[in-house]
């Protein structure tokens, strides 16, 4: 059994450790004896998208979000679109979760338009969310708390047939406001949260690939880890928030 992951714009989206999502996922299939080939599409590269299993979008800053735009709008926009449909999986993060929406309007006025795979827009704000925060996922994207870090100054706001990924226990999360956090519309998983996301949150990092893997091999069903050094990792944060 083999998964193809793509990670879209490594180049230009990809803070604090995002990257460490790619490591993590090669790893939880390696120890499972599952083969793993990741393609790096930066700006100007091309692939046929339709080949791919799983695809990871790390942030980015303003600026960066912005030079991509060209590059997007090139064709991997449809193609992306297209993924979305045909159900791919998607794990997009901060920058990344805010390309897969319809717009992000920067704190400067700055109108990056994106493809709207996903129905909702971001609006930049003067004060920006940042620290350690912590979100309850909703049961349909595994249930498990997740902890981790945010640092955005886009407000998030989510739009018809878009569900929150999970409720915000600590921090801002999508906007400050509404206490949602990420989106999940079919099997895109968006959220704030860099960390990176997937080692201290194993429950979820599995959700992500037993669903690539059931969309690919019908009946596949992962057997679980140890998971001890995970679980003290992400019990540590958890604590560490709750105690403030
Ligand atoms: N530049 C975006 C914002 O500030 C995304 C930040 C990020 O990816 N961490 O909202």
């Amino acid at each position: 059994m083999k998964l193809s992951i793509c990670h879209l714009y490594p180049d230009v989206l990809n803070l604090y450790g995002d990257t460490g999502n790619i490591i993590c996922l090669k790893k939880r299939l390696e120890w499972r004896g599952i083969d793993t080939e990741v393609t790096l599409l930066p700006i100007g590269a091309n692939a046929d998208l339709s080949r791919f299993d799983l695809f990871f979008i790390g942030g980015g800053q303003d600026f960066e979000q912005e030079v991509l735009l060209t590059d997007l709008h090139g064709g991997k926009d449809k193609e992306i679109l297209a993924a979305v449909e045909d159900e791919k999986v998607f794990l997009c993060i901060c920058g990344g979760y805010q390309m897969m929406g319809q717009y992000y309007l920067t704190h400067t006025g700055q109108q990056c338009d994106y493809i709207g795979a996903l129905k909702l827009h971001t609006v930049g704000s003067d004060v920006r969310m940042i620290g350690n925060y912590m979100f309850k996922c909703a049961e349909e994207s595994s249930g498990s708390t997740i902890v981790g870090f945010e640092n955005h100054s886009g407000r998030t706001y989510l739009g018809e047939g878009v569900s929150p990924l999970g409720t915000v226990l600590h921090g801002f999360g999508n906007n400050g406001e509404d206490h949602t956090e990420g989106a999940r519309f079919k099997n895109v998983f968006g959220a704030y949260c860099h960390g990176p996301m997937l080692p201290k949150n194993p429950e979820f990092a599995d959700l992500i690939l037993q669903t690539a893997l059931s969309r690919r091999y019908p009946g596949t069903v992962l057997p679980p880890l140890g998971d001890g050094l995970e679980i003290n990792a992400h019990d540590h944060m958890a604590d560490r928030m709750e105690k403030q």
